[in-house]
Order: C-alpha cells, then structure tokens, then sequence
C-alpha cells in the first residue's frame, strides 16, 4: 500500500494535519527528524486512519504514489531549506514539495525558483487555524504551479475548514502568492486583535464596566454583524477568573504584547509597495509600544495625562459608539489589507482572486468573520474594485457607523485614552476621500528644498519654480507654463 501525501516534521502542527488527512480516508506517510514524535503520534493517534511511518526520509519518500506529495511542516527558516535539500535528492520529477510553514515569501519564491529548475514542482502554502484548526480544518492557501494543484487540490480542500459546503482552500497563484496571502492575512489577524483591545479599553475606561461585563457586551456583539472568532474568544479571555488571585486573569496579565514576525513582514512588504496599510502598522507597532518596557516607565514618571478621570453619560450609547467605531475601522483595515494583496499581485504577477481569499478565509482561521461574506460579494460585484472601502455595501456600513466613529476617536484623544488603530483608521478615512490633500504642500517644500519638481492641477508635464532666484516656473518635463 502507497501514501496518497506524506507529511513530513510532527511537531503540533504537522501532527495534526496528517491526523486530518488520515481521519478523511486518506493513508498518509509520516516522518519526523526524531523518530519519538512519530512514534507518539502513532502511540496516541494511530487509529484514527491508517499511517505509514518511516524513520528515514528515503524510507518515506519510498512509501508514497506518484507524483509523490509531500508536506513540509518544520521550523520555517533554515530547517525548512535542510528538509527541502533533502527531498529534493529523492524525489524525481513531477513530485510536489508543500512548504505549509509560516515561510517569508520572498523565501518561498526563491525555492520555487530552484526546485522549478530541477523538475519539481514546489507548493508555498499558507496554513492558518493554529493547531486546532491543523486538525479540524484549516483555512488553506497553496501558491506555486497551477498544474501541481489538480492532483494537490483536491486533497488539501478534502481537510480544509468547510463554511456552506465549499472548502477553504483555494489555489492562490505562483510561487510565493500563497506565503504572500497567508502573511497579509496574519497582519490583519494584528489590525483586528487591536482594535478588539481598544474597544475593550475604551469601554472598561470610559463606564468603569468589570471584565466579566465587557466580556457581556463581546458575547452580545458575536451575534450580530460582527460576528467572528476572534469578538467570540475576546469574551471568553474577558470573562475568565485568575485562579491564583480570584481577579480577572486579564488584569494579571503583563500588558506587553509579542510577535512573531509576520505582522512585521507585512508592514516592511506594505513600505516596499507604498500600500497604506496604516491598520496593520498601527497594530504591529502598538505590540512594540507594549514591549518598550524603559520608555514606558520613563513616560510614565514624567508625562502629565492633561485630563481627569472618563465617565460617559450614557454608558449603552457609548458602548453603541464603541461597537460601530470598532465596525467601521475594522472594514479600513480589511480594505487597507486587500489594497496590498492587489498591488503585490500587480508587481509580482500573480493574479489573486481577492474574493476568493475572502472566501477561504470565511472558516478554519483566525480571522474567520461573517463578514467576509460580504467581501466576496462586493469583489463579485466588480473584480477590479479600486477600493474596498468604496463599494455599495461598505459605504452603507461606514456610513451608518461614522459619526458614533468621531465621538469616539474625539473622545478618547479627549480623555487621554491611545485609540491608534481607531484614529489612524478615521484618519485614512478622511485622507482617501478628500477632494484636496495638503500633500500639494508637501510637493511645493520637495520642490523647494531638492527642486524634485511638481505636477500641476491645470497642465500636464512636469514643473519646477526657481526659488532661489526669481521665482519663475520653469517647464521640466514637457510641460508648459
Ligand atoms: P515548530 O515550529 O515548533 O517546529 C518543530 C518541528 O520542526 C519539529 O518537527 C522539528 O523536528 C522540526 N525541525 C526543526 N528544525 C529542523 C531541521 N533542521 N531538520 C528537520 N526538522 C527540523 O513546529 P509547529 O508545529 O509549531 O509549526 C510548524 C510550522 O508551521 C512552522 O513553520 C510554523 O511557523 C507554522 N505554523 C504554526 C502554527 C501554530 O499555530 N503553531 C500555525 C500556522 C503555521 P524535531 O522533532 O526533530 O526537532
């Protein structure tokens, strides 16, 4: 009998995809560098399906059909090139190496590059859902050939998370889209969390309510439009007691956020393009204030508040406020996030569906949502759509949540409370629907101080003002004055 995939590095990750495969009927080959995490696996899960265990990667390789599938699910970095080094000296040509790691990108296009050249087809696959998702579905999102998706495909939509009977899983596009997706997926996971924490924040600070309260007010919103996975565990985090104290375990968490790195890969990605994903940078450098544990300290003895204590007049209002505040930012960062999926798309060539994204991001990840629904819709609507944002539906939304957005926004910067993905959000807001930005201001200076030249409102071509003479306007690039 021959694997239909092998999955190769079992640590809780790789464990729980090839135990997802196994319990779909699939025979599934395992192999790990430690032969104890495949015995384990086999000890405490072996009857789950049926597994071919190899100690070594030759055994294993020699266990699977043609063209051979194999998973890779190792410590991304260099472990990931040593295991890919590997295989690829046994495997011939045709097979299929998946990368499902949390690889950066640019990696997956460079491996993709070399094991192209060597006949094998190489899979960067996004895999989001944690462990628990790992094993009861994951949202899927493999990049690399389009050819090695028909005989991939149909085995990774097999365990993917299901939301009405369609799979969360979806071929992203070549080489590195897949990694690409999946990153800018993890820095909108950042945006929302934050926004989460400063509606929390806003709410306990502003009516004086108790974490259990709040967590009320999370379990209410889960029902409602902004039903998702992560407004549903903010309430249960909320309402869970210390044991060791009796207080709110939230309160004796140290408020030092950390990170992995792909919010920061999202941010360094979104700079290279010139996306404004102001959201996600809002949120990854939020964690970073988090962690500055000496400045921290340093503002905190020396930096007045300039405000007395918060209390709302009317504090179901305000909660309301807060909701479509929370509403409204989160529909910014979502839009901010599909901007840089189209604008890599564009530069790399890769040609994403944004409203399949959407779709599989519907279940099995962290950021599954009701309302992504109505992100496919509106990509469905128009498969060009230039702004998210400024789609029918999300106008309504935006339009319904934006004046409780302003109370709060001005509230909160009146009352001395950090709402930086709130404001920022409110602030991209007014700044991509102005008629005139003062970035005309910033043209005039750039002129001035480097002559970098300015277009003009009323002629086409390119000017420069001689500022240190006489001022006059001279045409630079076929322009006219
Ligand atoms: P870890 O990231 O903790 O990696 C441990 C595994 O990598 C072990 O199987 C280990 O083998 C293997 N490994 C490390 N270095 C090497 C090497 N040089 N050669 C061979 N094998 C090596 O495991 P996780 O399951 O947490 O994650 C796996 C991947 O999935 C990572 O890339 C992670 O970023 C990604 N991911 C994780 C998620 C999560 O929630 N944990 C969610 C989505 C993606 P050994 O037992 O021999 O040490």
């Amino acid at each position: 009998q021959r694997a239909e995939i092998g999955v190769t590095g079992l640590a809780v990750m790789g464990r729980n995809l090839a135990r997802n495969f196994a319990r779909h009927g699939h025979v599934v080959a395992i192999h790990n560098r430690t032969y104890a995490k495949t015995q384990a696996l086999l000890d405490e899960a072996g009857d789950e399906g049926t597994f071919i265990a190899s100690e070594s990667m030759a055994d294993f390789v020699a266990t699977l059909e043609r063209p051979r599938k194999v998973i890779i699910m190792v410590k991304a970095g260099p472990g990931t090139d040593a295991v890919i080094e590997e295989l690829a000296g046994l495997l011939e040509e045709g097979d299929i190496i998946v990368d499902a790691g949390n690889a950066h990108f640019p990696d997956t296009v460079r491996r993709e590059k070399e094991l192209a050249e060597r006949g094998l087809h190489f899979v960067g696959s996004g895999v989001s859902g944690g462990e628990e998702g790992a094993l009861n579905g994951p949202s899927i999102m493999p990049g690399g050939s389009r050819e090695s998706y028909e005989s991939l495909g149909p085995l990774l939509e097999d365990i993917s998370a299901k939301v009405d009977g369609v799979p969360c899983c979806t071929y992203v596009g070549p080489d590195g889209a897949g990694h690409f997706v999946k990153m800018v997926h993890n820095g909108i996971e950042y945006a929302d969390m934050q926004l989460i924490a400063e509606a929390y924040d806003l709410i306990r600070r502003g009516t004086g309510k108790s974490p259990a309260e709040i967590a009320a007010i999370f379990r209410e919103w889960n029902s409602g439009e902004l039903e998702s996975f992560l407004i549903e565990i903010t309430a249960e985090v909320l309402a869970q007691d210390d044991a060791r104290t009796g207080k709110a375990l939230v309160d004796v968490i140290l408020d030092q956020a950390e990170q992995k790195g792909t919010g920061r890969w999202t941010v360094q990605n979104a700079l290279d393009l010139g996306v404004p994903i102001t959201g996600i940078a809002e949120a990854t450098f939020a964690r970073a204030l988090s962690g500055g544990v000496p400045q921290r300290e340093a503002a905190r003895a020396a930096l007045p508040a300039g405000t007395v204590e918060w209390h709302v007049d009317d504090p179901d209002a305000f909660v309301e406020d807060v909701r479509r505040a929370l509403y409204a930012s989160k529909v910014v960062a979502y839009s901010q996030g599909f901007d840089q999926i189209a604008a890599a798309s564009q530069e790399y060539g890769w040609g994403v569906d944004r409203g399949a994204m959407a779709r599989i991001w519907r279940g099995g990840c962290i950021i599954r949502a009701r309302f992504l629904n109505r992100i496919t819709e509106a990509y469905e609507r128009d498969e060009q759509l230039p702004l998210l944002l400024a789609d029918d539906f999300f106008v309504d939304v935006v339009s319904q949540c934006l004046e409780a957005w302003r109370r709060v926004v001005a509230g909160a910067a009146q009352n001395g409370i950090p709402t930086p993905a709130f404001s920022s959000s409110l602030a991209y807001y007014d700044g991509v629907r102005a008629d005139r930005l003062p970035a005309a201001l910033i043209q005039g200076l750039r002129d001035f101080f480097g002559a970098h030249t300015y277009r003009r409102t009323d002629a086409d071509g390119t000017f420069h003002t001689e500022w240190g003479a006489d001022r006059s306007e001279t045409a630079v690039d076929g322009g006219f004055t």
